[in-house]
Parts: structure tokens; C-alpha cells; sequence
């Protein structure tokens, strides 16, 4: 069976006659959480029972979800072939936060990164990146906030590995009869891959960007992020400036600090320097320890006078909240943590009506 959610509606729009149909469908599926082609009394009864042979329309099932005492839930969505997808839910009071992966397992080896030690195991489809919004969506959003939500693309992989993938994802939650979620919603986090980001420049919808910066001198994001000895950060900045920003938009970089590694006030006004020029804004990030990793995170006081340094030279800097640190939900924790403790059998599906 062919999955629905692999496919933008234009695609559909060719393969369904009458062309509306692929809307008809869209909407059902995307606005209204229909998840059985029975449920759409708009169409015609024999066209239903024949989408219903072909296409797959149910989301994958959540393997397991964590529950996190400051709100955010982790979910593992079980895959077709057995693999498990990541996705973190972050609650917040006005918009909540959906952080999705785009691959399993990751290959760009960041040493400070759990996902990096997995290595990639593969892309995931469009399909599957689209779901895990749905999966999050339905599960903790009231319909009257249902729409209260930004998407990030932060969670386990490189999206700009995967970019054929990631931006059909992107465009199916874009249209304006399924989702509807405008591109200012939507964060694209990358390690550096520079050809995707020229790439990405040159799209007609382009979502925020954010760079995975860490490193602020050749010699330490090489060392730190394996990916600049290929695009050093000389070409990324030069990239960056020419990238197209609307009004008042500007490019995140996200900045981990290591203690005794990223974390001097020297570091910070190296930073400093490279950012000069660009339209920047500055997430902190202290590093979310875990056992397998090498480094540590700085002090609070460390890390309060690094974002002090960027403030006195005019940028804007902030620090990110540690979320879901005991589900292993915070950044660049995301690994399967207890994945295989539950048969595949007992697997849920969301009952989302
Ligand atoms: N590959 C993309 C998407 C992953 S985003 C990218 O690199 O941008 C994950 C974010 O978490 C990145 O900004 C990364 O620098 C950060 N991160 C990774 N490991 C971390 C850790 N152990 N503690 C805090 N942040 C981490």
C-alpha cells in the first residue's frame, strides 16, 4: 500500500479524476484528521472503497512516548520497516514547539552530539517526516489551539542531507489545503552542509534558517563538527550573507557550550567577529551531558557572562531553555534511549477523532 502522506497534492491532482478530489481529500486528511477514506461521506462510495485498497491513510504507530516532568513528551513513531522516528513536543503557553528528525541516526559524527554516534542508518521519506507532525499535533493540541504550534527541524539528522525528503515534507505541511503552516513557523537546523543551503536560497518557500555554529575558529569546529573541514567557515559565512532574509528576519546560530572547550569570553568575542555584518541572532545552548560524551557543561555564572560579551557588542543573544533532560529529550539527546523495551506488537495507534 502506497502511503498518503508521501505525497504533495499536486502529485494526487494527477493521479485522481476529477482533479478537485486531490483538495477534497487534502482537507479531510490534513484539517479535519480523517484517517479512513470511509469517513469522507464527500466522496463517491466505489471511489472510496478503492482508495482505501491502494492507500495507506493511518499514521504510523507511537512505539513509545516519554513524558517529561516540565510537559514536553518524546515519542518514538515506529517506521514500516521497524526503524523508529524521533519527535519531541514542547509545550508552551502561546505556541508550542514540534521538533521533528528528518533521518535515523545522523552522519555527520559532531562529537558533542549523541545522535552523531549512531552514524546514519537511513533518510526518512516524506511521509514520515510529515507524520511526526501530525502524530504531535493530535495527541497534545485541543482543536481550538490545534494551530498554536511552530515546527523545527532539530531532531535527530542533518536536513539538508536528506533535501529532496525534507523540502516534500516542508511543501506538504505548507499547502494551503492541508495544514497550512506558513513558512515563518517553520526552522530548518543545519550542521553546515553548504551546497543545501545554496540550494535552499533558490526555493521559491524558504523556511527560517539556523546555523549549528559551536565552533568559532576553523581549528575548533573542525575538531568539534567533522562537516567544516569540508565547508569551512569562511565559505558557510559568505553563504550566509548572501541569503535571502524578508524584513526583519534574521539567521539563528546555534552555539553549544562546552566547558574549557567553547565557553571563554575569548571564544565569545571570536563570535563576535564572525558574526559581524550578518543578520544574526544567537541561541546558547550548555551542553545537555550524557555519559557517552566527553565534555561537560559550563556554569551557569560561564555561561551568563559568554551571553553578556555578545549583548555589550550588539547581539542578540539568548540562552535555551533545558527541556525534557529527563527523557532524554533535550537537544542532541535524541538516541533511542529505551526504544526496544516494548514488542513492536503493543505498539499504539492515535486514536485521533
Ligand atoms: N543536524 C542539524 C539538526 C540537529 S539540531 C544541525 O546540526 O543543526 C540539533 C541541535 O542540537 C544542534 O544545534 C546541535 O548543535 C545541538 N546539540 C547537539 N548535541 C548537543 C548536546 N549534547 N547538548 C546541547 N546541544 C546539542
Amino acid at each position: 500500500m502506497k502511503s498518503f502522506f508521501d505525497n504533495e497534492r499536486s502529485e494526487l491532482a494527477e493521479l485522481f479524476q476529477p482533479a478537485f478530489r486531490a483538495t477534497q481529500i487534502f482537507k479531510s486528511v490534513y484539517q479535519l484528521w480523517l484517517d479512513d477514506f470511509e469517513l469522507m461521506t464527500d466522496l463517491p462510495k466505489l471511489l472510496r472503497s478503492s482508495l482505501s485498497e491502494e492507500w495507506n491513510v493511518k499514521l504510523p504507530p507511537v512505539h513509545r512516548r516519554f513524558d517529561s516532568v516540565d510537559g514536553t513528551r518524546r515519542y518514538l513513531m515506529r517506521l514500516d520497516d521497524g526503524e523508529l522516528a524521533e519527535t519531541v513536543f514542547i509545550p508552551e503557553e502561546h505556541r508550542s514547539t514540534i521538533c521533528i528528525s528528518s533521518q535515523v541516526g545522523c552522519a555527520l559524527a559532531c562529537t558533542f552530539c549523541l545522535t552523531g554516534q549512531l552514524g546514519l542508518t537511513r533518510h526518512l521519506t516524506p511521509g514520515e517526516i510529515a507524520a511526526q507532525v501530525l502524530i504531535a499535533q493530535r495527541d497534545n493540541l485541543p482543536w481550538e489551539m490545534r494551530d498554536s504550534f511552530n515546527i523545527v527541524l532539530m531532531g535527530m539528522g542533518e536536513p539538508l542531507h536528506n533535501y529532496d525528503n525534507v523540502m516534500k515534507a516542508l511543501r506538504i505541511l505548507h499547502d494551503e489545503h492541508g495544514l497550512n503552516m506558513s513558512m515563518s513557523r517553520i526552522t530548518l537546523s543545519t550542521a553546515g552542509l553548504l551546497p543545501g543551503v545554496e540550494r535552499l536560497a533558490s526555493e521559491p518557500a524558504i523556511p527560517n534558517l539556523a546555523i549549528s555554529l559551536t565552533g568559532a575558529t576553523n581549528d575548533k569546529r573542525n575538531e568539534l563538527m567533522p562537516i567544516n573541514r569540508k565547508y569551512p567557515l569562511e565559505q558557510l559565512l559568505d553563504v550566509i550573507r548572501r541569503f535571502p532574509l524578508k524584513h526583519r528576519q534574521r539567521v539563528t546560530f546555534e552555539y553549544v557550550l562546552l566547558r574549557g572547550v567553547t565557553d571563554s569570553p575569548e571564544d565569545a568575542l571570536q563570535l563576535v567577529k564572525l558574526l559581524k555584518g550578518i543578520r544574526a541572532k544567537v541561541n546558547l545552548i550548555p551542553l545537555n551531558e550524557a555519559d557517552e560524551l566527553g565534555y561537560q557543561r559550563p556554569s551557569d555564572a560561564v555561561v551568563e557572562k559568554f551571553q553578556q560579551i555578545l549583548i555589550d557588542h550588539h547581539i542578540s543573544a539568548f540562552v535555551r531553555k533545558n527541556r525534557g533532560n529527563d527523557i532524554s529529550a533535550a537537544c542532541g539527546q535524541l538516541k533511542k534511549k529505551w526504544a526496544d523495551q516494548i514488542p513492536a506488537e503493543q505498539d499504539s495507534r492515535l486514536d485521533c477523532r
